[in-house]
């Protein structure tokens, strides 16, 4: 007897409101990012979610149409330029695919491993990847612009020059960081030029709408559903939300993946982006971090979004 298929209709924008009611009681609970001057006064009390699907679909909720900085989320686009620019055999000779079980701009283990980052989502490791760009591009802050926003289908994205040079101004274990590498020949460019470029990156100005949607390749097997496009191979997007559950939450890692049960790319501007490839992306947005630096409400929303719907990976 064949089975009928029998559709299950979630209704996302219920279980939306139901998770920003149910995080409100943490909301306040974390902590801005203060070690760089301009985060510190982003209000606590912020709190945005958007869902988009593959069928095309877009819930939100919140504050999912404010602008944030989206800090080390960054990192998803530039690891995919550089993929773009010089592939995989390269890249993977330049930087670890292993979590660092460290903080993100941790020194110790650049150190001991000679200057070999662990992963392209630690500073170091993004500070590898820019530095890849920067070698590759003429204008690597246009490179990245131009793709996040045809990517999200939105022209008005830019840089915040004041986080930026908020940054530059505190960025002194960024700088350790760059001169580390240099000194272990792993940078092409000039330290100066490579911290340029990564502060840039990291003061990308984007909502929970945009970064769903721009990285919904991710979701799509590598494939952009607006365009059409092949971004990545479909082994490559497999490989991105691999690095993503193994290392895109830093040392709260393990944590995330038992919580959330997804592939996950924080920032300490408190933005998250996760990935159910083949159906969906969701990315939330809340200020307060804990002290792994990845948003504590915005965790806390993504591990009450696939314990209501059932989904994740696994
Ligand atoms: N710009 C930040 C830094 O380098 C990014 C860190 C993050 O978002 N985790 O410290």
């Amino acid at each position: 007897m064949r089975k009928k298929k029998r559709e299950i209709v979630m209704d996302f924008q219920a279980i939306l409101e139901e998770i920003h009611k149910e995080i409100q009681d943490v909301l306040l609970d974390g902590k801005v990012a203060d070690y760089i001057p301009k985060l510190a006064a982003v209000p606590l009390d912020k709190f945005g979610m958007a869902v988009q699907t593959l069928d095309g679909d877009l819930f939100t909720i919140g504050d999912a149409a404010e602008n944030f900085s989206i800090q080390s989320i960054s990192k998803a686009y530039t690891l995919i330029l550089a993929l773009q620019f010089i592939g995989e055999d390269r890249l993977w000779k330049r930087v670890g695919r292993e979590p660092s079980g460290n903080p993100f701009n941790s020194l110790v283990q650049l150190e001991y491993e000679h200057g070999i980052p662990r992963n392209p989502f630690i500073n170091a490791g993004a500070l590898v990847i820019v530095d890849i760009i920067l070698s590759n591009s003429k204008n690597p802050g246009q490179t990245l612009l131009d793709f996040v926003r045809q990517r999200s289908d939105n022209p008005g994205i830019g840089f915040d020059n004041e986080v930026a040079a908020s940054e530059k101004k505190t960025g002194f274990r960024n700088s350790a960081l760059a001169n580390f590498l240099k000194s272990y020949g792993n940078l092409e460019n000039d330290v100066d030029s490579v911290l340029e470029a990564y502060f840039l990156q990291c003061s990308l100005s984007m909502n929970c709408i945009d970064l769903a949607k721009s990285l919904m390749m991710l979701t799509n097997h590598g494939l952009s559903p607006w365009s059409g496009e092949q971004i990545l191979t479909k082994s490559q997007a497999k490989r991105i939300n691999s690095l993503m559950l193994t290392c895109g939450t830093y040392d709260a890692v393990g944590d995330f993946a038992y919580r959330v049960g997804l592939p996950g790319k924080s920032g300490i501007g408190g933005g998250i982006a996760a990935f159910i490839p083949g159906k969906l992306s969701v990315c939330v947005w809340s200020p307060g971090l804990n002290s792994n630096g990845n948003s504590l409400a915005g965790t806390l929303a993504l591990e009450l979004f696939t314990t209501k719907t059932g989904m994740s990976i696994f």
